[in-house]
């Protein structure tokens, strides 16, 4: 079989201690998953079923191990960080027994979930959908993956983001409202997940604007950091 335009690029991401790497099949993302967050967002605390939204997997923008250039989006006078960590799977299923959920895990990560939040305070004004305010060009910069062979299943840790070397956002991955495992029990209801998918587990409280110029690190503790600049 050929195809009839060139066959787009597969995005992937660079493994700690290999040089193979891992293919992005999908991108989820859990909304409002720290209480605090929700708060400063002006949300409720839900505590039954979490709240998910997608990026393209095209959305990536990879660290190969020195950082991240991460363009200005157009169309927004508010880019928001929302650092996180990533859960990036190497098995897939549907209806996942929260039990088995974590042997789906390839690895973990952090990134940032970027954010119009100018258009998705406008999108949620109109009860329109969040894609243009979340899923726009280079909105998901991502560290290098580190196998659960190294890192095991981390159940607490700080995750953090600094700005030019101040601390902007600072939580604790066990104050996540769904862990891991309810997570991929929780998306495997509504969707078939497949090997490759990878998962933006929500964010912590202290989100706020970048500017062009700006230099961040984002660090999931002991385990992964991501460095970058918004050009
Ligand atoms: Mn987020």
């Amino acid at each position: 079989m050929t195809h009839a335009i060139a066959t787009p690029p597969i995005p992937s991401l660079a493994i700690t201690g290999s040089a193979q790497r891992f293919p992005v099949h999908r991108i989820y993302c859990v909304g409002r998953n720290y209480a605090e967050h929700a708060k400063e967002m002006g949300a409720a605390v839900e505590r039954g079923t979490p709240m998910f939204f997608m990026k393209p997997a095209d959305a990536i923008v990879a660290d190969e191990g020195s950082g991240v250039i991460v363009p200005y989006p157009s169309a927004t006078q508010e880019l928001h960080h929302e650092v996180e960590m990533m859960v990036a799977l190497g098995r897939g299923g549907h209806d996942i027994a929260p039990g088995d959920a974590l042997d789906c895990v390839f690895g973990y990560g952090v990134g940032l979930d970027l954010t119009r939040r100018d258009l998705q305070a406008a999108a949620k004004a109109k009860g329109h959908p969040w894609d243009a305010a979340k899923g726009f060009d280079a909105s998901a910069p991502a560290s290098v993956l580190v196998p659960v062979a190294r890192c095991g299943h981390p159940r607490r840790g700080a995750l953090t983001l600094q700005v030019n070397g101040e601390p902007r956002q600072h939580g604790d991955i066990g104050d996540m409202i769904f862990d891991v495992a309810s997570i991929i029990h929780e998306l495997s209801k509504l969707w078939t997940l497949a090997p490759g998918d990878l998962v933006f587990t929500g964010t912590p409280a202290g989100v706020a604007a970048l500017a062009r110029g700006d230099r961040f690190r984002a660090e999931l503790e002991g385990i992964v950091a991501l460095d970058g600049v918004i050009a």
